[in-house]
């Protein structure tokens, strides 16, 4: 999964997360290059979420001093391993420190303010994002272990944002035979589901699932699990989506 930011007033566009799709996204994001990539935030060191980093080594991209804006064991992580470390010292990119709820501004429009949530840190920390326009304000958290690991309440961050994209890796228990679920911890949609039911009916329309696996029935709109759903009141997510600020 990955989160574009764009301002088409100042033609600026900022990427949460690189994923290996990176060169595809930077296209349409940028509209094949008319748009300037301002700046990549990153969530944390699992490999779908930065590893895409790699193809701004590649000279075809002609990329200079792109701002990469990490966490502190992040920061430490790239600084100490190739291949990413040579991307610092080719001056492809520059390493940006964020700390926890310290707010980024990027333009008179817009900011971003990332903060930390539990998951399998083995690596690095990993932090979920708000983004704030001039009228919206948009929740981004691709991984997370269970909301009850969470010093935060997700059902008053709901009601406190308009767009909110979560974690819906999994559907439900047993999805994945012959491994144990425990071992790789996410809120199942179910459970998000069940958790949120208490919620009015436009805080439901606000959440959108997103980070789903390929196993995952509600990636396919023509299962029942995608219409339970939509029915129940939530979103999944789409390639594409837009969310105005
Ligand atoms: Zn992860
Ligand atoms: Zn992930």
């Amino acid at each position: 999964s990955c989160l574009g930011i764009v301002d088409p007033k100042t033609k600026e566009v900022w990427m949460i997360d690189a994923t290996p799709d990176f060169p595809q996204q930077l296209n349409e994001l940028t509209q094949n290059g008319k748009y300037r990539l301002r700046g990549i935030f990153l969530t944390h060191a699992h490999i779908g979420h930065y590893t895409g980093l790699i193809h701004l080594g590649r000279e075809v991209m002609g990329a200079k001093e792109i701002p990469v804006y990490v966490m502190p064991r992040l920061k430490h992580f790239i600084e100490s391993n190739g291949p990413w470390n040579q991307l610092i010292s080719l001056k492809q990119i520059i390493l940006n420190p964020l700390e926890d709820h310290g707010i980024v501004k990027l333009n008179d429009n817009l900011s971003v303010t990332p903060f930390t949530v539990p998951h399998r840190d083995e690596y690095s920390e990993t932090v979920g994002f708000q983004v704030s326009g001039l009228t919206s304000k948009l929740i981004f958290i691709p991984d997370i272990d269970k909301w009850d690991k969470w010093d935060k309440n997700i059902r008053e961050i709901i009601k406190d944002n308009d767009y909110i994209l979560i974690d819906g890796t999994f559907f439900g228990q047993g999805e994945i035979p012959n491994r144990n679920m425990a071992e790789i911890p996410h809120p199942s949609i179910e459970e998000s589901m069940d958790y949120f039911s208490v919620l009015s009916d436009e805080d439901k329309s606000k959440v959108h699932f997103i980070h789903l696996n390929h196993t995952n029935p509600a990636l396919d709109s023509n299962t029942a699990q995608h219409k339970t759903v939509i029915n129940s009141g939530f979103n999944i997510s789409f390639m594409g989506q837009r969310f105005p600020l």
